[in-house]
């Protein structure tokens, strides 16, 4: 197979989505050519525009706020040639037939003899669109079916048309998979694909067994949330995030193009919802759908007075306890039995969307696990819908459907295919079911999954679990070193066992000894474990020992903790730090004591100690103030002040970095760092890398000495900013004491500038002064604070 290599994206239609993947892949280092109509007064005005409108939209679609220099805008009245230019062309526009069609029309002419050209189209047939193209271009045509904000929704759904060539979708599946970090499900040219056929239903099916019910739309959405493992925004803030008029669109797409379907009754947006969208209350973007904001009070819609009230809605105590079940089949079981309102809706809702996957899962999804997939990837859902029923126990489930379905209690009296009845499940360890050819499906067998080392499964397809897997080599509570042979039996992977990874004795303790071990035996290690990297030093033992009045104690962890960075740093073989998620705090500072980082896109990584009055002391302010004095001898003017102060900033507000590009620009990485887009391929992309230092010849860094610091004039221009910042009311006196504390780490302590000290001299000053801040009463409170709610206390 040759290089696929795309070098240039062109995308049509700079809408919310076609900016958005625009953007996506000028975070991946790929150029793009926007492409939407040429503006009356400014040609390009709607891209600027679009563009504009990226720099401020939350959660960020741009990794870095340079990405957006990569996208070129463009209109079709004076750029179509430049489309000769690029490899992948995915269309974005308006959900309109004839817009599409006569943009195909326009844009065949100039499209390379190569490029892949691919339609973000969520209902619209792919065959038909394929058959606007001229002949020649079909065979490279494609559905690319993105979610919506793409940077974040991993699914993207591929839908080949009745011509489109086999190797071509290999090569843009593996593209997405790796470049853009996507999850791919191969979708049928069926309306509305996998996901949102399901999504779709799935969301009418609460609709209709809310009103059947009687619920309110707070209630249900407090029970179709966290509690079943789906977003925070659950089932009608999703609705009116998305747009209540989208919503509609959507429905009527499958009651149009769905006809013989038999939920087809089903798929109209009920009275309530029009009648919203009539009176232009659409959701967020009206600022009023079926929820609004008054004041302060969140209020909701309700349907019995026909207005506004306070949105209060719960789950009742009896529901809870029957949703905190941990066994699947005794949660179902209680669900089904019990006869408050809210239990059987519960029921009701997986049942019909059990009942929907199975009659469906012939027509519209290769085998089961895609639907699966799809509606984690695609809706954010912790399981899909067969692998909740399998976990619930098939068989049980199967009969409890159809015994709804009998007695008229389903949504629909479809009866179950018979398959249902003759298997024990439909995910096992050689693959998933697949209804229309009767077998069970392995994975996708593309080289680009080799990469992934421990892919996501599904409930029921058996892996052995990282914690579980490769060769133990050393082991204590809170750390593993074990290695996996059919990779690299030479590179030892370091793995934290702590909750959320944090960092308390016995990881500082095992992570030295692992080291050690490693020097002995090994080439190199990897420190990875499933995301987050780890969320920090661990602040219960902290407080435990502060209450004791432990001084001496912590003054000794701390001495401790740094000296396990050190370890990293000066370890003899290279370790490579895998992240992905969050990286706080101490989690922070191993990283940046390592020979490399290999850094997933989605890493939030931080020095965040201040919010907890504390400032980093496991080497944070001294590795920067090394780099700053080594910066700084790079340039002219020789002052590491000026890489001191973006630092002290950083570190005084506790910025936690958006995205791996940005902790690069923030100092926790390094040009050389390797940042990729897709997590699961992180643990080996790490171990090669690890293999990849170790064999040019690893040598650890020489002890930095003579390292010249800013010192007490540089801790009294910090402060002066600080006193401005005091005054006008924007930090505390409490801040005020945590940041000049950083300001005097990160300056080598109160002595003349440009003194020149050793890495010890830092470790101490960052020390001392930590151990001073940790007997502040104000500071306690604040470590009190963020252990009893999770929140900073600003104080
Ligand atoms: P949008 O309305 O935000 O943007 C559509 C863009 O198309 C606009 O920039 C507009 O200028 C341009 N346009 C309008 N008429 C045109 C014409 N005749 N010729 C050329 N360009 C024209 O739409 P969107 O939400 O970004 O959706 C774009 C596509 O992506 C649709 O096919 C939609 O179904 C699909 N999609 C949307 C979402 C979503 O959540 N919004 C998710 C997945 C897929």
């Amino acid at each position: 197979m040759s290089n696929f290599i795309v070098s240039k994206v062109a995308v049509l239609g700079a809408g919310v989505m076609g900016a958005q993947i625009a953007a996506h892949c000028a975070n991946a280092d790929v150029p793009v050519l926007l492409f939407d109509l040429a503006g009356k007064d400014e040609p390009n005005g709607i891209v600027r525009k679009a563009l504009d409108g990226l720099k401020k939209l939350e959660p960020s679609p741009l990794a870095a706020k340079d990405r957006v220099a990569y996208i070129d805008a463009a209109n079709y009245d004076q750029h179509l040639d430049q489309l000769k230019g690029c490899d992948l062309i995915i269309e974005a526009i308006a959900e309109k037939m004839e817009w599409k069609e006569d943009l195909y029309r326009k844009i065949a002419p100039h499209v390379a003899p190569h490029a892949i050209i691919a339609s973000n189209t969520s209902g619209l047939s792919i065959n038909h669109l394929a058959s606007v193209l001229p002949e020649a271009l079909r065979t490279r045509f494609c559905g690319i079916h993105f979610f919506n904000p793409p940077r974040y929704m991993h699914l993207v759904e591929l839908i080949a048309t009745r011509q489109t060539g086999a190797a071509l979708l290999d090569n843009l599946e593996s593209w997405l998979v790796t470049r853009l970090g996507k999850g791919i499900v191969r979708a049928k040219d069926t309306p509305n694909f996998v996901a949102n056929r399901v999504g779709v239903f799935s969301i009418l099916a609460v609709m209709h067994h809310t009103q059947r019910l009687g619920l309110g739309f707070d209630e249900v959405d407090a029970l179709t949330g966290p509690k079943i493992g789906r977003p925070k925004s659950a089932t009608y803030r999703t609705a009116d995030v998305v747009g209540l008029d989208t919503m509609a669109h959507v429905i009527k797409t499958m009651q149009d193009t769905l006809p013989n379907d038999p939920w087809h009754g089903y798929y109209a947006a009920p009275v309530w919802l029009a009648a919203l969208i009539g009176k232009g209350a659409l959701g967020q973007k009206t600022r009023c759908g079926i929820f609004r904001k008054a004041g302060k009070e969140i209020q909701v819609l309700d349907l019995a007075v026909q207005d506004y009230r306070a949105a209060t809605g719960a789950v009742a105590p009896e529901v809870d306890a029957i949703l905190k079940i941990k066994n699947p089949a005794e949660k179902f079981a209680a669900l089904r039995a019990s006869p408050h309102p809210q239990a059987q809706f519960m029921w009701a809702i997986f049942r019909d969307v059990f009942h929907y996957c199975a009659y469906h899962l012939a027509d519209i999804a290769d085998n089961a696990r895609d639907i699966d997939f799809a509606m984690r990837w695609g809706f954010g859902w912790s399981q899909g819908p067969f692998e909740t029923w399998q976990s619930a126990g098939w068989k049980a489930v199967a009969a409890a459907v159809k015994a709804d379905i009998d007695a008229g209690k389903a949504m629909c009296n479809a009866p179950l295919p018979d398959w249902v009845f003759e298997l024990e499940g439909v995910h096992a360890a050689t693959g998933s079911y697949s209804a229309a050819d009767k077998v069970l499906k392995g994975r996708s067998q593309l080289p680009v999954y080799q990469r992934q080392i421990f892919p996501e499964q599904v409930f029921g397809a058996a892996q052995i679990a990282p914690a579980k897997a490769g060769e133990t080599l050393f082991e204590n509570a809170g750390v593993r070193l074990w290695c996996l042979p059919v990779v690299d039996a030479g590179i030892a992977i370091l793995s934290f066992k702590t909750r959320m990874h944090t960092l308390g004795r016995d990881v500082i303790v095992g992570l030295r000894q692992a080291i050690a071990y490693a020097e002995q035996h090994c080439q190199g290690v990897v420190i990875w474990h499933e995301a987050p990297f780890a969320v920090g030093a661990n602040l219960q033992e902290i407080a435990q020992a502060v209450e004791a009045g432990q001084f001496d104690l912590l003054d000794k962890f701390v001495a401790e903790f740094q000296q396990a960075s050190m370890t990293l740093k000066y370890a003899k073989v290279p370790v490579v730090a895998a992240v992905s998620g969050m990286a706080l705090g101490g989690g922070c500072e191993f990283p940046m004591h390592c020979a490399r980082r290999v850094l997933a896109l989605e890493s939030y990584i931080g020095l965040v100690e201040a919010g907890v009055g504390l400032i980093p002391a496991g080497g944070g302010c001294k590795e920067f103030a090394l780099r700053a004095a080594r910066n700084a001898a790079r340039t002219a003017n020789n002052v590491p002040f000026d890489f001191i102060q973006p630092v002290f900033t950083t570190i005084a507000m506790a910025n936690v970095s958006k995205s791996a590009l940005n902790a690069r620009e923030l100092g926790f990485a390094d040009e050389a760092d390797v940042v990729i887009f897709n997590p699961d391929e992180l643990l080996y992309v790490a171990l090669h890398q690890a293999r990849g230092l170790a064999e040019t010849g690893y040598q650890p860094p020489l002890p930095a000495r003579n390292i010249p610091v800013c010192g007490r004039t540089g801790i009294a221009t910090l402060e002066m900013m600080l006193v401005n910042m005091k005054e006008g009311g924007m930090i505390s006196a409490h801040d005020y004491v945590v940041a000049k504390a950083a300001a005097t780490a990160l300056c080598g302590g109160d002595i003349e500038a440009g003194s020149l000290v050793d890495e010890n001299w830092l470790l101490t000053v960052e020390r001392k002064l930590f151990i001073e801040l940790l007997k502040n009463e104000k500071t306690q409170a604040r470590i009190v604070h963020m252990l009893e709610t999770g929140k900073p206390l600003r104080n």
